[in-house]
């Protein structure tokens, strides 16, 4: 019988290691998705430490705004708001100023530190980041929240007007290896991905960057986002699990497990250790019952639903959080 001390990998080793300042190796990294299914409390504990010592028991909660959804013109395998899907999911232009402001008021006043305005869409047009940037202004003049924006691909102009604007964070995942993503989307490249990360960066803003797991890639391509995102130098990493939408490339793709979903947050943490991580889209749908475990690796989730999905409430989050001895981030702490 396998026991924590014959285990083959020592995990809290691994995490005293980590705290003093080691990069963990791709090797290990892999090792870690590879563990037994009768390790993952000792490897979750192990990343517990990690984040404990960061991040204590907190969990940063963000509220997430679909401000335009559907009729895109890239073909993301994954994405119902794609044009390449056949699902039914709402098609609308960019809501108004007021609809935004109200998105804030809400996000606020369910406890979040950061409200995300989401837009579907390969790159903002010049209208829609003209509402987006007064939309922007007026949030951060009437609430204490912090902005994140995700509108596709950027130039350089575009970062620098979002950033003047008040823009705290910007989104723009990288969401699988570069060996594995034009597997999953054709219309654009990972470079041109890493560029708009980039962008990001060299304007000022936070970049919130990370990806998607269970689109059929290996555990090699999970290690190598891992990987891509210290060079990208992510300050928050957002990490989706596929929860297949009907009409879309991989509606037929099974869901991944709920190990695999745990042991790949650990591997995150272990790679990243004082990074945001946060469980986002899958996290009901791929862990279940099991969903708070997600926050013993990661430090940060959505809460009132995804883009497209919803999820199981705000209240139902925080009876999780307050039951599993969490203690949400206030505003005034962030
Ligand atoms: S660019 Fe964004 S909105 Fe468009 S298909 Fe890809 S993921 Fe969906």
């Amino acid at each position: 019988m396998t026991t924590y001390h014959d285990a083959k990998h020592d995990w809290v080793a691994m995490s005293r290691r980590v705290l003093t300042g080691d990069e963990i190796r791709r090797d290990e990294a892999l090792a870690i998705l590879q563990s037994d299914e009768n390790e993952l409390l000792n490897v979750l504990q192990a990343a517990f430490l990690v984040r404990l010592r960061h991040f204590g028991r907190k969990v940063s909660l963000h509220v997430i705004r679909n401000a335009k959804s559907g009729g895109c013109s890239e073909d993301c395998a994954y994405c119902s708001q794609s044009s390449a899907s056949t699902g039914d999911v709402p098609c609308y232009p960019l809501q108004s100023e007021e609809e935004l402001l109200q998105g804030a008021k809400e996000a606020q006043a369910m406890g979040a530190i950061r409200y995300c305005i989401v837009s579907s869409g390969r790159s903002p047009v010049r209208e829609d980041l003209d509402r987006i940037i007064r939309a922007v202004r007026r949030i951060k003049r009437e609430f204490p929240l912090s902005i994140c924006v995700s509108l596709g691909i950027l130039s350089d102009e575009q970062a620098a007007e979002l950033k003047a604007a008040g823009v705290d964070r910007y989104n723009h995942n990288l969401e699988s290896s570069e060996r594995f993503f034009p597997s999953i989307c054709t219309t654009h490249s990972y470079a041109e991905r890493k560029a708009t990360a980039a962008r990001v960066k060299a304007a000022g803003m936070e970049l919130c960057s990370g990806g998607l797991m269970g689109m059929g890639e290996t555990l090699e391509d999970r290690v190598d986002l891992a990987l891509a995102m210290r060079g990208v130098k992510a300050d928050s990493i957002p990490l989706n699990f596929l929860d297949p939408r009907p009409g879309t490339g991989l509606m037929n793709r099974p869901r991944i497990s709920s190990g695999d979903v745990l042991r790949t947050l650990a591997m995150f943490r272990f790679v990243h250790p004082a990074r945001e991580i946060r469980i986002a889209g899958g996290r009901e749908a791929c862990l279940g019952p099991l969903q708070v475990l997600a926050l013993y690796p990661a430090n940060s989730m959505f809460t009132s639903g995804y883009l497209t999905t919803p999820g199981q409430g705000y209240q139902a989050d925080r009876r999780m959080l307050d039951m599993a001895g969490f203690e949400v981030v206030e505003i005034t702490d962030a």
